[in-house]
């Protein structure tokens, strides 16, 4: 086989076959194709696409490339959930322990956060004491036991996205929809989840900006899951503007607490109860929507839902009082309040900005080594449609650094207030399966 022939076949809009994507992405990880040959083939894909079969074959060599999980161990439907990255989404912390009270079988894998987005390790690891580092079999016991468990990757798992995603990032061709859902279907698959839900956002805050390229993005994950036997389903979601009030590791795991106390703001309820619903319905635990939503609102309500919490981070050698006790954790030394200067209805929150703010001031990373601050962040009092006066307060803003002025205006610019009246634009868009 000869790699310059298969990156002509795609040059040419032809068809790869199983071998030959096996032998550009598993000789691209052994070192038998160079960098600017898998430049080439990435290029032809972006231009030329893939069918719902290459798409597969090309997730499979992802997977075959380095280790999976086995989760064989776990009693049950093992489901998953992947949100394709947004400005404070803290889902999983409340997502996870709501299924699980409800009798599915959580065992998360997550990442980190990186740029504008957050990532569940970091908001995790704001819990002093937090481990996300387990053992293979300390995680399938947790699961078995208390149906819930979240950790970082400690394997190999999937090298070939790590190059290859690194190789995209400096050759123009991350956004391509075959490239990006075999890289996130294969990790997902890697790690060993039965059923897969994805939340897959649009918006000023997410990788596409429509609902239709996110829904073109959805199906291709789906056809995927179906070739390679995963039950998987999508949510469209909103991301032009934060999800709940809070961005920010600390800021969000209290409000992750307050919404498993029934004191959540009504948008992250909602996808919580939403994807929650899909995820009973695949984890086969009920047979309707509307049982599934009963049980997800009664776990807020009877408490069982923050208990689910309280026990994965006592698992995780977490102190358990800060979950009981939020007004415990350590706040940022400096405290700013952006207040409006006219009158009007908000009719753009621009999540984008606002994820690069919270990043500025430390609450995130804008390359891989950098430290996070768990104490930065941003508090956003206002959606869209709400209606507000001079001087009333927009946002809260925490940080541990001192010359901010640049990030405060922006923050205050992402806000846009005008005279007319405007709709609150629907959170969730559709349900793709
Ligand atoms: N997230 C991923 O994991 N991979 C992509 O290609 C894009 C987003």
């Amino acid at each position: 086989m000869n790699i310059v022939e298969i990156i002509l076949k795609k040059r040419h809009r032809e068809t790869l076959t199983r071998e030959e994507i096996r032998y550009a992405v598993l000789g691209y990880v052994d070192g038998r194709v160079a960098d600017y040959q898998m430049s080439a083939l990435l290029m032809a894909i972006v231009f030329n696409g893939m069918t719902d079969a290459e798409i597969a074959e090309l997730t499979a060599a992802m997977i075959e490339s380095g280790e999976t999980v086995d989760l064989h161990g776990i009693q049950g439907i093992k489901v998953d959930k992947h949100s394709t990255g947004g400005v404070g989404d803290k889902t999983s912390l409340v997502l996870g322990p709501m299924v699980a009270a409800c009798g599915a079988k959580v065992a998360k894998m997550s990442g980190r956060g990186l740029g504008h987005t957050g990532g569940t390790l970091d908001k995790l690891e704001s819990i002093p004491g937090m481990r996300i580092v387990l053992t293979d079999e300390e995680f399938v016991n947790q699961v078995n036991r208390f149906g819930l468990a979240i950790m970082g990757q400690s394997k190999n798992l999937v090298p070939a996205d790590k190059l290859m995603y690194a190789l995209r990032d400096v050759t123009g061709t991350v956004d391509s929809i075959p490239l990006i859902a075999s890289s996130i279907m294969s990790k997902k698959i890697a790690t060993g989840a039965d059923a897969i839900l994805l939340d897959v956002k649009y918006g000023s805050g997410a990788f596409f900006k429509t609902p239709e390229d996110s829904k073109r993005l959805a199906e291709t994950m789906i056809a995927i899951g179906k070739n390679l036997g995963r039950d998987t389903r999508a949510l469209l979601t909103n991301m032009n503007q934060p999800l709940g009030r809070a961005i920010g590791n600390i800021l969000e795991v209290k409000e992750a607490i307050a919404t498993l106390r029934g004191q959540g703001p009504t948008d992250l309820v909602e996808l919580c109860v939403e994807a929650g619903s899909e995820m009973l319905l695949q984890a086969h635990v009920v047979t309707s929507k509307e049982d599934a939503r009963q049980r997800l609102l009664h776990s807020i309500q009877d408490g069982s839902a923050f208990e689910k919490l309280v026990s994965m981070v006592q698992q995780q050698g977490g102190d358990a009082s800060f979950i009981r006790h939020p007004e415990n954790f350590p706040v940022a030394r400096f405290h700013h309040e952006l207040r409006a200067t006219t009158a009007g209805y908000i009719h753009h929150i621009d999540a984008l900005t606002l994820g690069e703010g919270a990043m500025l001031l430390g609450a995130g990373r804008a390359k891989k080594d950098d430290v996070i601050d768990y104490t930065a962040g941003i508090l956003v009092h206002h959606k869209i449609g709400d209606r507000v006066q001079p001087g009333e307060l927009l946002m809260d803003v925490y940080t541990n650094k001192e010359a901010i002025d640049g990030v405060l205006n922006d923050l205050l610019k992402a806000v846009q207030i005008q005279p007319t009246v405007v709709a609150q634009p629907p959170l969730i868009h559709s349900v793709v399966r």
